[in-house]
């Protein structure tokens, strides 16, 4: 596994926890949604029926989902709850032509990151004294 951003300590064990959700293929980082082979509709993470026109999850076929997106809204975090500590952003990215994926957001603390293009890392997402979380965020590339 390449980890792009938040790169922390080398010697703590890092945990993907985003299993099954996000794979890195010959372009980078991928988020493994679904698109429903009857409607179109896509989704992430994927469901047992699609939310559009309730077919079952058998025709809920595995899609790789755009790597790039705009910041729809975000919220800071003053305060992280265990494992999760310090402060951090959190947004609902629009994907280019996809989904709306709810993330961890790495953009400046104080920045006004409406309508900013982000694009798809892995990364820390939370470090502990015995370990370091590892999983799929966004990243603002320009505010
Ligand atoms: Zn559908």
């Amino acid at each position: 596994m390449t980890i792009e951003a938040g790169e922390t300590s080398e010697a703590k064990p890092k945990l993907f926890v985003h299993e099954g959700l996000v794979e890195q293929g010959v372009d980078g980082w991928r988020l493994i949604g679904s698109r429903c082979t009857d409607c179109g509709e896509l989704r992430f993470p994927s469901a047992r029926a699609c939310p559009a026109c309730f077919a079952p999850a058998e025709r809920l076929a595995r899609h790789a989902l755009p790597q790039t997106g705009h910041v729809y809204t975000f919220s800071r975090v003053l305060r992280g709850s265990p494992p999760f500590g310090g402060s951090y952003v959190l947004a609902w990215v629009q994907l280019d032509g996809g989904p709306r994926v709810f993330c961890q957001l790495d953009c400046e603390f104080e920045a006004e990151v409406f309508g900013s293009p982000c694009e798809l890392v892995v990364g820390a997402l939370w470090e502990t004294e015995d370990a370091v979380g590892v999983g799929y965020k966004f990243k603002v590339t320009q505010s």
